[in-house]
């Protein structure tokens, strides 16, 4: 296939803020793609070289690209910079450059999908002497040829930032309207933006075996390609790999114990809820790799949890899940998170860090053992093998502390206790439940305690997408310090009804309250004068420097409109402070 058809479909998708319309255009353009350039087009059609969980980059700078660019089209850096400058976009830059360039020593050959894909994937293998001398080979050998559309796209692939806004949920549309269009009778009308389905059961079913193929390989190569040559019979073949992460099973959050066995049933496996971080452990053969919730790999960040995982978890392969929690090597006692986030991000000084903050492994689920998947097998089977193969060490791995009662009396004790450990609160798990990837499907439930809630002032706002455009859809909340001056912290956009007739405060009435106070717009934003007070539930407070409070609300969600205050009655920062420190004893 040719890159100039890809890059056809790019510009497309970037005329396009319309997110149907987009799934539309890849869709199609999955249609016209040949099945050995499937793969590769599933990567691309998001910018990508490599599946999102993978960590190699290009470790391309924008200044090694200009170089590359000056080799390609002997046009000097400077002034490809002042370009760069004036664009603000390299990938445009470079367009304009070629675009002007004369024709004769240029486009020498056409593009194909394979020789990009090919040069770009060699980019992060390179290593040692002479190493930036290749890149920049490798770079201008495809710029040489590329046209200045082709060379726009190319660049902003190389840095990661190709534009065109394509999310996971479309390019899984667009797999099942490509391929299962005749099964379920779909059509799509352009001018209305609107799709339509003769059978909505079986659209259903297909984009929800999709989505479960990707949430166990995070990857669409596979899928597309599966999908293209078995139809759904393909993904039935599609399997864990340790190795290879798998979303994450979440849980859904409830007010009180009797809520939560009414959910997961009696009786009911009830663990503590760590506060700490997630860490999915995969072993195959002699090798660790260990992934964030988000599907980082944190494996050089953790050395020490790889050996306790290597010396304490029988098993020659196996994908087990887990939360890590930090404690003080002085007093041995549970840290709060924020003391060891620093550890996830941290690439220098490891081992400083291994002695500063070390973590404990609470080890809660196994999903493959030893080349099985065990998604399908109940928890307590789970459990129960988790139980046989890790060998507890305190402070260094253990199994989640449980207890598995019928009794909302017991388990609210045993959720007091957790509290008093330092814990946030307990999770509850129904007994025979599966381990759904990705899911808040109800099996699990976290109970914690409810945080009181803040009257925060509305300073600001942004204007909604698509079905919301009409809207302010995104709140910028403040409270207020001694001298009366607001100070943002956090956005909120939950709790807002859609429909006028359902219950709650609903997008349209803000809408109305908060036009009349624009103060002024910029783009989508709007800012406000600080007028109309809202009541804000949350999770918790955290330290952060994106508002000018200091603090960010985590989960935060708008309860009710305070119309009984006035923005001078609003919480103050003292209150914040005071909340912030509160949920840390
Ligand atoms: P939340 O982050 O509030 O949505 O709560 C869910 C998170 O709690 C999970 O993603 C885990 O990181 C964490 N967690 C702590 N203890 C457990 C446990 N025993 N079982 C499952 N998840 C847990």
């Amino acid at each position: 296939m040719l890159y100039k058809d890809l890059v056809n479909t790019y510009i497309e998708l970037e005329k396009t803020s319309k997110r149907l319309e987009k799934t539309y255009l890849i869709s199609e353009f999955f249609k016209s793609t040949p099945k050995d350039d499937l793969p590769v087009i599933a990567l691309l059609i998001q910018g990508r070289l490599f599946p999102a969980w993978d960590e190699r980059e290009t470790g391309v700078a924008s200044r090694l690209i200009l170089k590359a660019i000056n080799v390609a089209t002997g046009v000097s850096v400077d002034s490809i910079e002042k370009r760069w400058k004036k664009t603000g976009d390299l990938g445009i830059a470079a367009e304009e450059i070629i675009k002007v360039k004369k024709q004769g020593t240029l486009f020498s050959k056409e593009l194909t999908v394979s020789k990009v894909f090919d040069n770009l994937r060699k980019l992060p293998e390179l290593e040692g002497k002479g190493t930036v001398d290749k890149k920049i080979q490798l770079i201008s050998e495809l710029l040489l040829s590329a046209k200045p559309m082709e060379a726009r796209y190319i660049i902003r692939t190389i840095l990661n930032e190709l534009r065109v806004g394509v999310g996971d949920g479309s390019v899984r549309d667009a797999i099942v309207w490509a391929f299962f269009s005749k099964e379920i009778g779909f059509s799509y009308d352009k001018k209305e933006n609107n799709f339509d389905v003769k059978d909505r059961e079986k659209y259903n079913h297909y984009a929800e075996a999709v989505q479960h193929a990707y949430d166990l390989t995070n990857d669409f190569s596979d899928i597309v390609l599966a999908v293209k040559k078995e139809g759904l019979d393909g993904l039935k073949d599609i399997a864990l790999k340790p190795g290879r992460p798998i979303k994450v099973m979440l849980a859904l959050k409830v007010d009180d114990v009797k809520e939560g066995f009414e959910k997961v049933g009696k009786p009911a496996e009830v663990e503590q809820k760590y506060d700490g971080f997630r860490i999915q452990c995969h072993k195959s053969g002699n090798k660790v790799i260990l992934y964030t919730r988000r599907l980082e790999n944190v494996t050089n960040q953790f050395p020490d949890v790889v050996s306790y995982v290597k010396s304490n978890v029988e098993g020659d392969s196996f994908i087990i899940d887990s939360e890590a929690i930090g404690f003080s090597p002085k007093t041995k006692k549970c840290l709060p998170f924020q003391k060891i986030s620093q550890r996830i991000r941290r690439k220098f000084q490891i081992e400083r860090m291994v002695k500063e903050f070390p973590v404990e492994v609470n080890v809660f689920d196994v999903m493959s053992y030893n080349g099985k998947s065990l998604l399908k097998e109940p928890l307590k089977e789970r459990r129960k093998l988790l139980e046989k193969v890790v060998r507890e060490q305190k402070r260094k791995i253990v199994l989640a502390k449980k207890i598995v009662t019928s009794d909302p009396k017991e388990a609210e004790k045993f959720f007091q206790e957790s509290l008093k450990e330092g814990n946030e609160g307990i999770i509850m798990k129904k007994l025979d439940s599966v381990y759904k990837p990705g899911a808040r499907a109800g099996n699990w439930i976290k109970y914690k305690p409810v945080m009181e809630t803040l009257d925060l002032v509305i300073v600001g706002a942004d204007w909604g997408e698509g079905k919301r455009a009409r809207w302010m859809s995104s709140f910028t909340v403040a409270c207020r310090d001694d001298k009366g001056d607001f100070l943002e912290i956090g956005k909120v956009g939950t709790g807002i009804k859609e429909k006028e007739e359902q219950e709650g405060v609903s997008f349209k009435q803000l809408t109305g309250l908060l036009s009349p106070i624009i103060i002024s717009e910029k783009g989508k934003s709007v800012k406000l004068k600080p007028k109309i007070v809202v009541e804000i539930r949350f999770e918790e407070i955290q330290k952060s420097p994106t508002y000018s409070s200091g603090y960010a609300l985590r989960f935060p969600r708008l309860v009710r409109i305070r119309d009984d205050r006035g923005h001078d009655e609003c919480s103050t920062l003292k209150m914040v402070e005071g909340f912030y420190k509160g949920q840390r004893k």
